[in-house]
């Protein structure tokens, strides 16, 4: 723990956004600090968000200034209030408060209309009637400048009579764009003659019908940010091109401020994908059950996992802003929840695979109670009583009828102990009639309570179990990785690199009565097995459990070829 409190001084304030904000401060370029995340709603937030939610917001935080949330919602075919919802819950939930500063780019569309307007009576914005797919074969190629349509040199006034009619609705879909008039030759792609509003005759989750023409993104984004005042507009590297065609429209409009963008790497993670369109092809062809599915690499898919919102900041913090893009480790995602859970949540015992073990020598219809330890940590975590009996589970994976030699848990003769309970010793194994192990006879030593003995004899394994008398039915569900291999689609089919054993269904899972009671998001630790949460479908008579994550990480282990 100082070892990461250590780290979170140096870190503050290191990082190349960090460094400008406390420069521009410092040399009073700018007041107070003014950021925004600009998520367009068009699908649910992921992982990759979370990095630009935690700089965004936290950099405002950390030098006193605000953060706004704001919707570019600006493509009406693709965006959904749902979306709206759901991105406003998951900003909450990892921990950022926009206050009073929630804006849509929808709510600046008249202001965007006059502003195309201004672009066209100072002969810097065109109509343009030439088809679509032609538009692109005219603005050439990275070694071929482009060419001028015969709309280019069209008048104002004609300009402004074509642009208001395409406002009122008078073409279809397609029919004409307004475009920027700038350098048809420029080196950068993004400078020739962008379109700045296309026809769109599709109602607008906010806006409703009343508008059929819609500014691109382009055109609406750093006009946004100038007119909420954002002083540092930060973006991915992928929009880096597009800073010369924002400050172009910043310098040529009467906008009230002049934010200044800067570029940071976007988060790419081993085995997931962070692309909207493929998350929503997911979610679309049911290889997924809906957005919050615990495999998604989503913030909502996160929490119903049981992933805690400060392990996603701390995940975030700890890989820092690079101004080169890179590939994540997943095992880099996955320590500081490993972290935090064991820190945080409360140990249970739960048998996944259950065998049944009976202790001949302890009376039938008696029952003990024995405490156990919540937390080995944390004193102040206190202690539950469990019942011990008869007739109690283990798991089965933990016999071997004939083990091998490192194999130190139950075999025919062994002695071990029972977590929190007593010493038991294997005396007989009872088979069905396909020989299949059913039940193990045991006896106990009745001096072993609570796991010590008295002549100082060592077990080398200790099982976790539950008792027959009060265990209460679980359905568990396992997961792992949505992908095969660690660089999704790279096989040049994303679909066909879906794992088809992503999750594993345990329906006769048997947990302690204490389990009942969880909470959803709630984290428990079940001994030995990992950390688990109840899922948002469980019910007290039908428990559902979703692991989180394992004790230890045994796929990196596989992956270096340590069986
Ligand atoms: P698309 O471009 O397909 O719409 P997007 O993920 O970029 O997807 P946005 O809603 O535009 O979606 O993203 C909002 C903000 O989050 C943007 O500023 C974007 O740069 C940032 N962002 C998106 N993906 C990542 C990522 N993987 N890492 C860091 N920041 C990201
Ligand atoms: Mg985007």
């Amino acid at each position: 723990m100082a070892a990461t409190d250590t780290q979170a001084t140096l870190d503050t304030g290191r990082d190349f956004i960090r460094d400008i904000v406390q420069a521009d401060l410092a040399a009073g370029r700018v007041g107070a600090v003014v950021t925004r995340f600009p998520p367009e709603p068009n699908g649910y937030l992921h992982i990759g968000h979370a990095k630009s939610i935690c700089l965004n917001f936290g950099v405002a935080e950390e030098f006193g200034g605000r953060c706004h949330l704001r919707f570019d919602d600006t493509n009406p075919v693709k965006e959904e209030q749902e979306y709206i919802d759901a991105i406003e819950r998951d900003v909450r939930w990892l921990g950022f408060d926009w206050g009073r500063h929630l804006y849509y780019a929808s709510d600046y569309f008249e202001q965007l209309y006059e502003w195309a307007e201004h672009l066209i009576r100072a002969g810097l914005a065109y109509v343009d009637d030439t088809p679509v797919e032609e538009l692109r074969a005219l603005r050439g190629t990275l070694t071929e400048p482009g060419r001028a349509g015969p709309y280019r040199e069209r008048g104002v006034d004609e300009n402004l009579d074509l642009f208001r009619r395409m406002r009122a609705g008078e073409y279809p879909n397609g029919a004409r764009v307004l475009r920027a008039k700038i350098d048809l030759a420029a080196g950068n792609m993004n400078l020739r003659d962008p379109v700045l509003y296309r026809i769109l005759h599709s109602a607008h989750p906010r806006t409703g019908t009343a508008w059929c023409i819609y500014p691109t993104y382009d055109f609406a984004h750093g006009q946004s940010d100038a007119i909420e005042g954002i002083t540092h507009s930060l973006c991915t590297l992928e929009f880096e091109d597009h800073r010369p065609l924002y400050d172009w429209f910043i310098a040529n409009l009467p906008v009230p401020s002049r934010p200044h963008q800067y570029e940071f790497a976007r988060l790419n993670l081993g085995y997931t994908v962070l692309s909207k369109r493929v998350l929503t092809e997911l979610v679309r062809q049911g290889h997924v059950n809906g957005w919050d599915d615990p495999r998604m690499p989503t913030l909502a898919g996160l929490r119903r996992r049981g992933v805690p919102a400060a392990s996603v900041r701390e995940f975030v913090r700890r890989i820092g802003m690079a101004r080169a893009n890179s590939v994540v480790e997943l095992a880099q995602f996955e320590h500081p929840i490993r972290e935090l859970l064991n820190q945080t949540a409360p140990r249970r015992m739960a048998v996944l695979r259950p065998l049944k073990l009976v202790i001949e020598n302890f009376p039938a219809g008696d029952t003990q109670t024995l405490d156990a330890i919540n937390h080995p940590d944390d004193p102040a975590a206190g202690t539950r009583p469990v019942t011990f009996g008869r007739e109690i589970y283990v798991e089965r994976d933990d016999f071997m009828e004939n083990p091998p030699k490192k194999f130190f848990r139950l075999a025919p003769g062994r002695e071990v102990r029972l977590r929190y309970a007593y010493l038991v010793t294997c005396r007989e194994v009872v088979k069905d009639a396909a020989g299949a192990v059913v039940e193990l006879r045991c006896t106990y030593d009745p001096a072993t309570r609570g796991g010590n003995t008295p002549d100082g004899r060592k077990v080398q394994a200790t099982l976790h179990w539950v008792s027959a008398a009060d265990a209460v039915r679980a359905e568990v569900r396992l997961y792992s990785h949505l992908f095969t291999r660690p660089d999704p689609g790279a096989s040049g089919n994303i679909f066909a690199d879906i794992n088809p054993d992503s999750v594993e269904v345990l329906t006769g899972c048997l947990v302690e009565p204490a389990l009942a009671a969880a909470a959803p998001g709630e984290a428990v630790q079940f001994e030995r097995q990992g950390y688990f949460c109840a899922d948002p479908d469980s019910r007290p008579d039908a428990l559902v459990f979703n692991r989180t994550i394992g004790l230890r990480d045994t796929w990196a282990k596989l992956q270096a070829g340590d069986p």
